[in-house]
This record gives structure tokens, C-alpha cells and sequence, in this order.
């Protein structure tokens, strides 16, 4: 019988969620390489490039990925031969203590981001416990288990319909995904499960985006099954939806397609869909009893070396611009900021909204700047900022029409599209969105020269920060006059790839 000691236990899970912190999968690395390779929309090349070289920074740096280190996932398959020697703690109280060794770790901070009594107070338990945990009984001695950190970006996507028998799964993917908008942060892989009941089909598609990405390898040897004629049908279809990197247009959405199904009663056709974003993280080891685990380091030649090209990017100073500058700015455009920005994200927003309606004046005079959308990780060591990428947009739409007005911000800069709500203030006050690229939050922290908190210090990474930036690369994403690249651009690429009709 294989003995687990529990500080093995611990060990491995907090090694194994600081790996996944700054290494990506090397798969998932090729995967995004050859889309860039293959990509012909300049400005969805542009974002894959950011993607990759930020993950190169990362790999060598032992940086996270993203500044959201994700709310932790594991799946625990444990042999019956197995017996545990955890002392006073349960299974999931020693899986708990190497998630909490991992985020606080002080060579590599993780933003910790899981909050309890979610309904209610929303109180941070400030070392991202607890993880979800699934566990399965399997014959054998020893115990299998793969851990992911999972973006709320991307989760916050999610989709699950319990269709008729008769219904087309491929239909409702493909008239699903545009819906998600590119707030899970594409290109990445939608993790499908068919069956069984409601819970089942969801779990299934959150463990299938666990598998390695072998979409190319499929189409080569050729479909075999039901399952693998779908992810080959669905991968073709859903790039050719033309949404791109970032929602920007282009010609990958998916780097691959995973499907995992079960059987289910003859009345109901459950399926959920789970995309896994830029930032996927996730790795697999198992235990035997002769210590903890060793995760394979991945070699630096892995990543492919891009630099990023400025030259087709106009200069902006954040502290002269004028009305005037920001009118001649067209969706799509590539800009390299510099000079003063602000912070504020969910919590700031509706703490300012707050303020203004009660006659308060705020803290900090926001009138001709921009704010930026986004929580950082802490700095360790020497950096002004840890990684500091941008978080999505549209949650902040409900409060742009009063913040402009009140404010007379110039502009705001977050990730993925706006919806309805947020593009008619930005239009009524003729603001201007930019888009950051998602998943690249460590190269944009570079960007980041001073850091200071200067307004709501006690909500933590959700206060208001000035920043001082030098050549922080954004993409206008709505123009003054309300036009939105996310609702063009992937039209005009559905259109080019020819393979799906445009409907207005
Ligand atoms: S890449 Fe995007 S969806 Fe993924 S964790 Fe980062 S911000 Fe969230």
C-alpha cells in the first residue's frame, strides 16, 4: 500500500501552482505560434505577439502570466491502494495549505482574488483558498492530479443549455460564442461537455480543456469517432466565426476544440461549453509515495523570440493630449501611451458612483485623464507594479454614462468589447475606449514606471493607483463616434474567410 505524507501533498500543490503561474503549457505556446505564423489581421497578429513575448518575460522572470492568478481548480484521481498520512488535516485542508504556501509566496506573489459569503459581504480570504476540488476513486497505488488556475474573465464565459435530443450541438455553439464576446480573452479552447445531467455536462467540459492541445494532430490521422468529427467540424466553423485574438478579427478564435462526453437519459441532450483563455494554466503530476512531485521544467527555447513592432504605432502624451488628437484616433489604431494615468476597477467605479450621488467630491481630479481598468498583482523586489493587464470592460459599462459626466475623463482603458450601455456615454461625451490585450499583463507592467495609490487604499488592489507609464501599447477599440472595432472587425473577417454567412 503506497503511503501519501502530507507535506508532500502541500509541496507539490504549491509547487505545482507557482509553475503554472509563469510557465504556460508548452503546447498551448506552439499552438498560439502557429497562429501567429498563419494570422493575416495585423492588429489580432499584434495581440498573439504580446500574448507570446509576455509569456517568454514570464517563463524567464518566474512572473505570473496575467495579474488574475485565477481561482485554483484541481482534480484528484486517488488509487484504492492508496492510504493517506495527513496527520490532523482532511484531504481538502492540506490541498487548502499548498494553495495558500503558493499565492503568498514572497519570491513570486499571486494576487489572491477568492472571496466568501459571495452573495453577501464579498470578503477577500486573502490567500486565494479555497480551491475547488474534484475527486474520483480509481484503481491503482498511486494519485493523479492535475491543477489549474482558471481566469474569472474566461470562467464568468461559460455557457450550459439543456437541449432537445434532436438539436444540433453545432448550432448552438456557434450561435453561443459570439454572445461570449472576447472577454475570455481569445485566442484559447472551448472545453465542451455532452451528457450526462446538468453538473455532469459542466464538469465535463471544465476537465476536458485539461487535455493537451492535439487539434492539428486530429485533423492529420482523421476522425475516428462521433466526439472527434465535432471537435474537428466545430474548430473549423468556430474560426471562421472570424471573431480573432481579442475579439479583434482575425483568423483564429480556438487553438483546439476539447469534448469530453458521458452517457445521459434518453429525454435530455445537456451540454456546457468552458473556454480557457490566454492565460491556461494548468499541470499534471502524480504522487507515489516517494516524495513530491517534480514538475519538468520547460526549456526557454520553447518560446519563440518575437520583438514587438512599434513603428506602425502612433505616440501619445497622456498629459497634453487634446479633444482634437483623440477624434483622429480610428478603431484599430495601435498607440503607445506615456505620461499620467489612473486606476479603478469594479469596486472604485461603484464607490465613486456612490460618492456622486450623495454631492461628495472625489479624491482625486480626474477631469482630461484616462483610467485604466485593472487590479495588479504586488510588486516583489525591485518593480514598481506586478503584472497589471487589463480586466473586462463591459462590467464597468453600467457606470460610464455618470463617471464621464461627473469626471470629464478623456478616455478609459480596459479589455475585450463594450457593450450597448458603455459604447452611447462614450459617444454622448465623445470619449474614447482603448484596449489592452489581455493575458499580456506582465509585458504591460514593464510599461509602468511610478506607481502610487491615491484614492480608496482600503479596497486593496481595487484602489485608485496613479500610474506613470512610458510606451504602454493599446488599440483603439471605440472611436469618439461610438464605432466599435469588436462589432466590425469580425464581420469583415467572417466575410473574408467565406465560410459562414454575415447576417447584419
Ligand atoms: S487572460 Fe484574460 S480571461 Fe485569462 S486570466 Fe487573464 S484577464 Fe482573465
Amino acid at each position: 500500500m503506497t503511503v501519501i505524507k502530507k507535506d508532500d501533498l502541500i509541496q507539490s500543490v504549491a509547487d505545482a501552482l507557482q509553475f503554472i503561474s509563469y510557465y504556460h503549457p508548452v503546447d498551448f505556446i506552439q499552438a498560439i505560434h502557429a497562429a501567429w505564423e498563419r494570422e493575416e489581421n495585423q492588429a489580432a497578429k499584434d495581440a498573439m505577439a504580446q500574448i507570446l513575448i509576455n509569456s517568454r518575460m514570464c517563463a524567464e522572470g518566474h512572473r505570473p502570466i496575467c495579474q488574475d492568478t485565477g481561482i485554483v481548480t484541481i482534480f484528484v484521481k486517488v488509487g484504492m491502494n492508496v492510504r493517506w498520512d495527513l496527520g490532523d488535516l482532511s484531504l481538502d485542508d492540506a490541498i487548502n495549505e499548498g494553495v495558500r504556501r503558493a499565492y503568498l509566496n514572497p519570491d513570486n506573489v499571486l494576487r489572491a482574488s477568492i472571496l466568501r459569503d459571495p452573495a453577501g459581504k464579498r470578503q477577500n480570504t486573502k490567500d486565494n483558498t479555497p480551491a475547488v476540488i474534484h475527486y474520483s476513486i480509481v484503481p491503482g497505488d498511486k494519485v493523479d492530479i492535475t491543477v489549474a488556475a482558471k481566469g474569472g474573465g474566461s470562467e464568468n464565459k461559460s455557457k450550459m443549455a439543456m437541449l432537445n435530443p434532436s438539436d444540433s450541438i453545432v448550432d448552438w455553439v456557434l450561435k453561443t460564442v459570439p454572445t461570449m464576446g472576447a472577454g475570455w480573452c481569445p485566442p484559447g479552447m472551448l472545453g465542451i461537455g455532452i451528457g450526462g445531467t446538468a453538473e455532469k455536462a459542466a464538469l465535463l467540459a471544465k476537465e476536458s480543456l485539461m487535455d493537451p492541445v492535439d487539434i492539428q494532430e486530429l485533423i492529420a490521422r482523421g476522425p475516428q469517432n462521433r466526439v472527434e468529427e465535432l471537435r474537428i467540424e466545430l474548430y473549423e466553423k468556430v474560426n471562421a466565426l472570424g471573431i480573432g485574438a481579442q475579439g479583434l478579427g482575425g483568423l483564429t478564435t480556438v487553438i483546439d476544440i476539447k469534448i469530453k462526453d458521458y452517457p445521459t437519459h434518453a429525454a435530455s441532450l445537456p451540454v456546457a461549453m468552458i473556454p480557457n483563455c490566454a492565460a491556461t494554466r494548468h499541470v499534471h503530476f502524480e504522487l507515489d509515495g516517494s516524495g513530491p512531485a517534480e514538475l519538468e521544467v520547460p526549456k526557454l527555447e520553447d518560446w519563440p523570440k518575437l520583438t514587438f513592432d512599434a513603428s506602425k504605432s502612433k505616440r501619445v502624451n497622456l498629459d497634453t493630449v487634446t479633444p482634437e488628437e483623440i477624434a483622429s484616433w480610428q478603431p484599430g489604431d495601435t498607440l503607445l501611451l506615456s505620461g499620467t494615468m489612473y486606476t479603478g476597477r469594479d469596486a472604485a467605479h461603484k464607490r465613486m458612483v456612490d460618492m456622486f450621488a450623495k454631492g461628495e467630491k472625489l479624491p482625486v481630479d480626474l477631469r482630461g485623464k484616462f483610467i485604466y481598468y485593472v487590479g495588479p498583482v504586488d510588486p516583489v523586489r525591485d518593480e514598481v507594479v506586478g503584472p497589471a493587464g487589463p480586466t473586462t470592460a463591459t462590467r464597468m459599462d453600467k457606470f460610464t454614462e455618470t463617471v464621464l459626466a461627473e469626471t470629464g475623463l478623456y478616455g478609459m482603458i480596459g479589455k475585450s468589447e463594450r457593450g450597448p450601455a458603455g459604447i452611447a456615454a462614450i459617444k454622448n461625451h465623445k470619449a474614447v475606449y482603448l484596449m489592452a490585450v489581455g493575458g499580456a499583463a506582465y509585458l504591460v507592467s514593464k510599461a509602468i514606471r511610478k506607481s502610487r495609490v491615491v484614492a480608496f487604499e482600503d479596497l486593496g488592489m481595487e484602489a485608485i493607483y496613479e500610474f506613470v507609464v512610458e510606451d504602454m501599447p493599446v488599440s483603439v477599440a471605440v472611436d469618439v463616434n461610438g464605432t466599435s472595432v469588436h462589432n466590425t472587425a469580425p464581420k469583415i473577417w467572417q466575410a473574408k474567410i467565406g465560410k459562414i454567412p454575415v447576417t447584419a
